[in-house]
């Protein structure tokens, strides 16, 4: 069988104890080199072959997992993050499905929610945005048209922008297209949860700059919105004294 595991944003302590468990017992791990971090593999058994994707085709992949599973060997595919984000499962899962192998997939912590921990932010903030948008810029991997960055940024919404911290002056140029303004707060989180960490926080006049300055151009993500200020947000229901819920009664109304 083939195990698609998150193996979460960096640090080795943010894989879930499933997929943790998951590594320890696999025969064969097939793991997203360009970002996964190593230190996991030191979970391996002794004895289980290791592949590098980051080095192969989808071709070599299946063809990897079919060796092993002919073999009756368990497989984990180790992907960064959580696997459903820009993770490139669903090609290898209808494979897998043509040729009669049975796959399962557990979650990961994903870059983005790394990356608020980071900076100690909340995406959605009341009163500011109850929205997350997790996109990307059009770059050799083409994005529909309709969801263009400069489209999206009409919404103002909580931003998370992935695989484009190369193309930072772009993003910059395209988000100030739509609700937000060169005063909008931005930051580029660069390696969350990694040794290596940096927070820079900016605004997206700045944006651009700022990353030129911290030599940041890879393995970043470019946060976007006012969830990023301090202030200006309201408290939220669920714990204000007035507020009844299905667990508390509020000591209004
Ligand atoms: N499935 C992954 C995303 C893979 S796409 C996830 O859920 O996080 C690869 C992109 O993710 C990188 O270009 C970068 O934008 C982002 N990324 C992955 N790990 C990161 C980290 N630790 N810190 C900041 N960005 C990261």
């Amino acid at each position: 069988m083939v195990h698609f595991v998150g193996a979460g944003p960096g640090a080795p302590d943010l894989i879930t104890l499933r997929g943790a468990e998951l590594l320890r017992a696999a025969d064969c791990i097939i793991y997203a080199g360009s970002l996964v971090n190593p230190a996991l593999l030191a979970l391996a058994r002794d004895g289980c072959a290791v592949y590098n994707s980051a080095e192969m085709t989808l071709e070599q992949v299946l063809a990897v997992m079919q060796e092993q599973e002919r073999l009756s060997h368990e497989t984990v595919r180790l992907h960064t993050g959580d696997a459903s984000l820009y993770g490139a499962i669903r090609e290898q899962m209808d494979q897998l499905d043509r040729l009669g192998i049975a796959y399962d997939d557990v979650p990961g912590v994903s870059s983005f929610c790394g990356a608020a921990a980071a900076a100690c932010a909340e995406y959605t903030l009341p009163g500011i945005s109850q929205t997350v948008i997790i996109t990307r810029m059009a770059g050799r991997t083409p994005v529909p048209e309709r969801e263009a960055l400069s489209k999206l940024a009409a919404h103002g919404a909580s931003m998370v922008i992935f695989l484009s911290a190369g193309m930072l002056p772009a993003v910059q140029e395209a988000l100030l297209q739509g609700a937000y303004t060169k005063a909008t707060p931005a930051a580029l989180v660069y390696k969350a949860t990694w040794p290596e960490e940096k927070v820079v926080r900016c605004t997206l006049g700045t944006l651009a700059q700022a990353g030129a300055d911290h030599q940041i151009t890879k393995t970043a993500l470019i946060l976007v919105g006012d969830f990023l200020a301090p202030a200006g947000y309201d408290r939220s229901k669920l714990y204000d004294p007035g507020f009844t819920t299905e667990f508390r009664k509020g000591s209004e109304g």
